[in-house]
């Protein structure tokens, strides 16, 4: 249409989930009419968070600080540990700004068909937050799929040995429903009404 840059544009924007053809060459095509009000400071945009966001070493969040804001924020209580399964996850929790306890993402959850073992998730910073002492409780917060509840049942007996209690949010969580797409008033119920698992 208009030389290989443009192409190239509208190739990488269609592969960004939520996009397709159609979306990535309207977004290219407001961006180039644009280029010092939208393009530019996306592009600053771009190249600052890709050098300074990085996986939380303790608990798995993207941030750019190693402890992440959520792990250095002394007004969080740190006897609660909510798991989920990925930082879209937890982003829907803090959204809904009903859970003040700190998080950990394990990065996937078991699935024997994909060939996800427990060795591919991110357990061990866990093991020793827990280890560390302080931590009464972990609430699982995974994605009531099959995948979703094996990873829960083996986190819960994982767990438990090390003098933990183990939550599991409650009803309300759909059906291979991440919580992500969840509205903030049916995460809160989903929270209340954790029990044992
Ligand atoms: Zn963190």
């Amino acid at each position: 249409m208009g030389g290989p840059e443009i192409d190239r544009l509208i190739g990488l924007l269609a592969r960004l989930p939520g996009m397709g053809p159609r979306s990535a060459r309207r977004a290219a095509l407001k961006m180039l009419q644009q280029p010092d009000a939208r393009m530019l400071p996306l592009a600053a945009a771009l190249q600052d968070a890709a050098r300074a966001v990085k996986p939380c070493g303790s608990c798995g969040n993207l941030d750019s600080r190693d402890p992440c804001t959520i792990c250095a924020d002394a007004q969080r209580d740190r006897a609660m540990i909510c798991v989920v399964e990925g930082v879209g996850d937890l982003w829907a929790l803090e959204r809904a700004a009903i859970y003040r306890g700190l998080y950990h993402v394990l990065g996937g959850t078991l699935s024997a068909l994909s060939g996800v073992g427990p060795e591919d998730l991110n357990l061990p910073p866990l093991l020793a937050r827990i280890a560390e002492g302080g931590v009464t409780e972990v609430i699982l917060a995974l994605p009531a799929t099959v995948d979703g509840a094996t990873t829960a049942h083996w986190l819960t007996d994982r767990l438990r040995p090390l003098g933990v209690s183990v939550t599991k949010v409650g009803q309300g969580v759909p059906i291979g429903g991440a919580l992500d797409v969840l509205d903030d008033g049916t995460l809160a119920a989903a929270l209340r009404a954790r029990r044992a698992s």
